[in-house]
């Protein structure tokens, strides 16, 4: 798996990108202000795209929705219940002081238990509310096995948990999507965030002080 990330001030939100070595079919996840960087390892790296995979719509993972689906001519895709917060974008922007152009239309919705293919590769799509109502984390490993490295967008980070004071957030939800559906993966999983650096599910369940205990 061949995995690329960036951030960029002011929000510092881990966008990725995510191939398969061997056919260099890939995924773009969470394109923000750093979509530029991205668009580049993909014209560097010469990898095929196939969708954009958003973790959840709150600004500063989609903002750069509108360059990357111009660039890339390839599906967006979302969790149906974050429609209102995406189609909010522009009010979102507004919010935080930025003039921000409304994003291009989500093409598909995730449907329960969804999976998608790229080269030898899978992500399993797995709703985790809380952070937002639509949130999604993405589950991607080789087809063959079942081992999975986790993109979890803002439900969970190193040492933090998503906040839950935005509208649609819910805290007791947020902390069983985690334990339920995160904690579920062993310990070694690795947990890429949309904020900050990766950690492990191990790690995080011994030393995160929102979840021991
Ligand atoms: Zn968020
Ligand atoms: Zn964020």
């Amino acid at each position: 798996m061949l995995i690329h990330s960036a951030a960029v001030p002011p929000f510092y939100k881990n966008g990725y990108v995510v191939a398969c070595e061997a056919t260099r079919e890939a995924v773009l996840i969470d394109p923000g202000d750093e979509v530029d960087d991205l668009l580049g390892v993909i014209g560097r790296e010469r990898l095929k795209v196939l969708a954009i995979l958003l973790t959840h719509a709150h600004l500063d993972h989609v903002m750069g929705v509108g360059r990357a689906k111009a660039a890339l001519h390839v599906p967006v895709w979302l969790h149906r219940d974050d429609l209102p917060l995406y189609e909010a974008t522009v009010e979102q922007g507004r919010m935080f002081g930025f003039a921000v152009e409304r994003p291009p239309d989500i093409d598909r919705f995730y449907e329960p238990g969804q999976s998608f293919t790229f080269g030898e590769y899978v992500v399993d799509i797995l709703h985790t509310p809380g952070h937002c109502p639509g949130g999604v984390c993405l589950a991607i490993g080789r087809a063959e096995s079942t081992a999975r490295e986790l993109f979890v967008g803002d439900t969970l980070f190193a040492g933090s948990i998503g906040r839950t004071d935005l509208p649609g957030g819910s805290h007791p939800t947020l902390l069983r999507s985690i334990r339920k559906v995160l904690f579920a993966f062993p310990d070694d999983a690795v947990v890429h965030s949309g904020h900050g650096p990766d950690t492990t599910i191990g790690h995080e369940k011994r030393t995160n002080p929102f979840l021991v205990g």
